[in-house]
């Protein structure tokens, strides 16, 4: 999972860029990237780890001009250091920069391709690199006269034949324009915005979550339909073309952990499908007849939902748990004993709240189980009597292909287990989750015009129709050999 943005027509191109990587930091803390365009030259800057310590103000003072495209990076394929980093460019034809949100199933299959057919080399790991050559190879064949809107809706035509997966895509064309797509499933989100420039014409900004349009004072244009392409010529002029008919699967786990509440996500609001995530999972709950004194929330993405049920279930809603803010996230560090350390010193219990207490404690997932495990240790030591484990989502079985990097089957503790060998797994009294219905309803709640969703980890159903066992296979091998 990562997070992109791309700015056409402003002044400012750069610091709206960097503002935005930080508002999406949450979709990737591996790397990050931007590249700017003056009308003359590109100017890059890329780097390891956090938005705030790759980018200095003598490089921002570099990266000139008023159009550019930045990128926070959360691996999928490819374990790559900084100079992995998106956004990516090829030189021909015109020089063209971009940057996905997504994941690229056919990587492998497409880098040969490339390679024998396209007599193309790529450097990177990077699954962008391969979605760029099949864009820019289609758009040389179809340019031989020049650029038109025509050539390129044709290049994203050929991308959408031939890439597999899920991808929403922001970058520019040097010289004509600023360019944006999503994949006809549209399971990734993206949002398109505009700000009047003090000379009367707009600016446009292209990004992977609508919480960035807000931070950097855009109006909202619209969320990016599915299998649409989307053109910002250089006076600002917005194209819009319908390449492949829609069949749109936003990806539900946006809503459950991914995305930031105050982000809508195809007209549904992530705060309002958490909660009411909350208020059915409090159903599902009750029909458990479990009883408990107070409901605890794992901070921070446990949280909007936690209020929703405790609220429901007419019981106290208190922060037990509280997160130091400056840790990093465990679930991407590499090895087990360092996980399991640094879950210690991200979170603490408030014993208070626990004591003598019958405890429901609410997270938006479980994984491997280990960060569940060790908070339901931290709340008997605390001194809770009954320790229940709810979850806002089903259980997580099966590999994304689409980009969130969900670990392999093998290690997801609900894999093969019964809900009372899971909640022996995590040493807890009993364990819920939510029912699938009720999480899609959830976000439906928000946004009726959303009939179809993206469920394929919890449910092995993989909307694409066209990711085989050799791709999950090769998907599950590759994380392995990564040691993730
Ligand atoms: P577990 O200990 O079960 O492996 O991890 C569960 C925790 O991981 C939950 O608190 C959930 O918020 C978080 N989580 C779920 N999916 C992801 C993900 O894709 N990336 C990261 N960094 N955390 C995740
Ligand atoms: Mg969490």
């Amino acid at each position: 999972m990562c997070g992109f943005i791309g700015v056409i027509g402003s002044e400012a191109a750069v610091h709206e860029i960097y503002d935005g990587l930080v508002a999406v930091q949450h979709r990737g803390q591996d790397a990050a990237g931007i590249i700017t365009y003056d009308g003359d030259r590109f100017h890059v800057k890329k780097g390891e780890g956090l938005v705030r310590d790759i980018f200095s103000a003598a490089n921002m003072e570099r990266l000139r001009g008023d159009i550019g495209v930045g990128h926070v990076r959360y691996p999928t394929v490819g374990s790559g250091g900084g100079e992995d980093a998106q956004p990516f460019t090829v030189n021909y034809p015109f020089g063209i920069v971009m940057a996905h949100n997504g994941n690229v199933a056919n990587y492998d299959a497409l880098r040969g391709e490339l390679a024998e057919a396209g007599l193309r080399h790529l450097y990177s790991e990077c699954d962008v690199e391969v979605l760029l050559n099949v864009f820019a190879k289609a758009l040389a064949d179809k340019s031989r006269d020049g650029f038109t809107l025509e050539s390129y809706y044709d290049a994203v035509a050929e991308c959408y034949r031939r890439v597999r997966g899920a991808y929403s895509v922001a970058g520019y064309i040097a010289g004509h324009g600023m360019f944006a797509f999503r994949d006809p499933y549209g399971i990734k989100p993206i949002a398109i915005g505009r700000k009047r420039r003090p000379d009367g014409g707009w600016a446009h900004a292209v990004v992977s979550e609508s919480v960035v349009l807000d931070t950097i004072g855009y109006e909202h244009l619209e969320t990016g339909p599915p299998g649409q392409v989307l053109f910002v010529d250089l006076e600002g002029n917005v194209t819009r073309h319908q390449v492949a008919p829609a069949k749109h699967h936003p990806c539900v786990f946006e809503f459950v952990y991914f995305s930031r509440p105050d982000s809508m996500i195809d007209g549904a609001s992530v705060y309002g499908a958490r909660s009411n995530m909350g208020e059915r999972l409090a159903r599902t709950f009750a029909e458990r007849g479990l009883e408990i004194d107070v409901v605890v929330p794992v901070p921070d993405s446990g949280r909007t939902a936690a209020l929703a049920m405790a609220q429901a279930l007419g019981v106290p809603y208190r922060e037990g748990l509280v997160k130091n803010r400056y840790v990093g996230r465990t679930f991407i560090m590499p090895d087990e004993t360092q996980r399991r350390r640094s879950v210690r010193s991200k979170l603490n219990t408030i014993d208070e709240e626990f004591r003598g207490k019958r405890v429901l404690l609410v997270d938006d997932s479980i994984v491997r189980g280990n960060t569940s495990r060790q908070i339901v240790q931290m709340a008997r030591q605390a001194g809770a009597v009954k320790v229940y484990f709810a979850s806002t989502s089903p259980p997580l079985v099966h590999p994304c292909v689409y980009g969130i990097d969900m670990s392999t089957r093998r290690e997801f503790v609900a894999r093969d287990r019964t809900l009372a060998e899971i909640a022996q797994q995590l040493g807890a009294d009993a364990v819920v989750y939510q029912e699938l219905d009720d999480l899609i309803e959830a976000v439906r709640d928000e946004q009726p015009e959303i009939r179809q969703m993206c469920h394929a980890c919890f449910s092995g159903d993989y909307p694409t129709g066209d990711i085989t066992p050799e791709m999950l296979q090769l998907i599950e091998d590759e994380r392995i050999t990564q040691g993730k």
